[in-house]
């Protein structure tokens, strides 16, 4: 990397005004997601200098609060953006982990790249989360279930209206607590945009950046027309492959042990839950198979009943199971969830791992 050595001290300045103990303990009380956020966020700024040299520089934990900006900023004009969702978990002994974060630093690099930002060291990506985290740890709740969402991003906020990449970028991290996922698990429906595709070969798709998730509003939209929640988008230039969900990967249980998930061709997201899903679904003996499954198998199996589950999957609900795919030409309907699911089983052993209930095999847990 052509950075200058970033030694990782955070500079801790703290908030004069945090919230109120009682302010703190009633958001806990009803966190819902995405709503509320702790006193803190953590900085790191990167500058590229006359000789074209770029460094990461001013590492620092500051109270959260809006950030000041040029109007003519980039990130204003061109979305040069990137972002990343993970969860810490407070586990029964009063400790807190997180969930392979080196996955999402890796991840969070491949989406640099491909938005000409500049990679940041992983080793710095998980400073960040943990120097967040201690200071703001009274926000990682305690509830069964419940956990503090962490949302790292990268912004390019050089003030120039040019098209090219960024001379001064901030990357930041915030949190949010998050509401309980044990809730009632129930299978969805989601709505098959047709209309609509999220990513096009050699596009942004397999990139956590914000222009994915604006692309997909309108296809959200139509969804919720429908009564869906959740979208699933095709590859309308491949036989129309499935790639994935809005904000989650897919998956297929047929009713021989196969599990398959749409293959990473440049469109999709790299999961890792996906990932994590076919690691356990592996350890459990299943046949697992990363490939190509269009709308025409799906609908196949369904006639022939070869289709035992289909289900998404992601940091923020784990695994959901879909009971339903809505499209203008009719539904395809999913078995009733069995006793046995393979989905909900293998949600539940996750889940045992993230909050430290379940013995961690594969060393995914890093504490914070
Ligand atoms: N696909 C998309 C488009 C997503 O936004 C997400 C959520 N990050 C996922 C898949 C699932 O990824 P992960 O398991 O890493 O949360």
């Amino acid at each position: 990397m052509t950075q200058n050595a970033l030694g990782v001290e955070f500079e801790l300045r703290l908030s004069e005004n945090p919230k109120s103990e009682q302010e703190r303990t009633a958001v806990l009380a009803n966190p819902g997601f995405g709503n509320h956020f702790t006193d803190h966020t953590a900085v790191v700024d990167y500058t590229v200098d006359s000789e074209g040299k770029g460094g990461w520089h001013d590492a620092r934990i500051e109270p959260y609060g809006p950030i000041a900006m040029d109007p003519a900023a980039a990130v204003l004009h061109y979305g040069q953006e990137i972002f990343e969702g993970l969860k810490a978990y407070r586990h029964a002994d009063g400790t807190v982990w997180t969930f392979r974060p080196e996955a999402n630093a890796a991840r969070f690099n491949r989406s640099a790249r491909r938005l000409a930002l500049p990679e940041l060291p992983p080793e710095v990506f998980i400073e960040s989360l943990r120097r967040l985290v201690a200071v703001d740890k009274a926000w990682v709740p305690t509830n069964e279930g419940e956990s503090l969402y962490l949302r790292p991003f990268m912004i390019a906020t050089e003030a120039f209206l040019g098209v090219r990449p960024a001379h001064e970028v901030s990357y930041r991290v915030i949190a949010s607590p998050a509401g309980n996922y044990f809730g009632d698990i129930k299978p969805v429906s989601i709505w098959l945009s047709e209309k609509y595709a999220r990513a096009g070969h050699g596009g942004t798709g397999e990139a956590k950046c914000g222009g994915n998730y604006a692309a997909s509003l309108a296809a959200q939209l139509e969804a919720e027309e429908h009564g869906c929640k959740q979208v699933l988008f095709l590859d309308p230039t491949d036989d129309y492959a499935v790639e994935e969900l809005g904000g989650m990967n897919i998956f297929f249980l047929f009713t021989d042990g196969t599990l398959v998930t749409p293959a990473l061709n440049g469109n999709i997201l790299h999961g890792v839950t996906r990932d994590s899903i076919l690691q356990l679904a592996t350890d459990r003996g299943l046949t697992v198979q990363e490939r190509r499954i269009t709308i025409a198998e799906w609908r196949q199996a369904v006639a022939d009943g070869t289709l035992a589950e289909v289900f998404a999957c992601g940091t923020a609900a784990v695994i959901n199971p879909i009971g339903e795919l809505k499209t203008a030409e009719g539904s395809l309907v999913t078995p009733e969830l069995p006793e046995d699911s393979v989905a909900m089983s293998i949600r539940e052993q996750l889940l045992g791992i993230q909050t430290g209930k379940v013995e961690d095999l594969h060393g995914w847990l890093t504490q914070l």
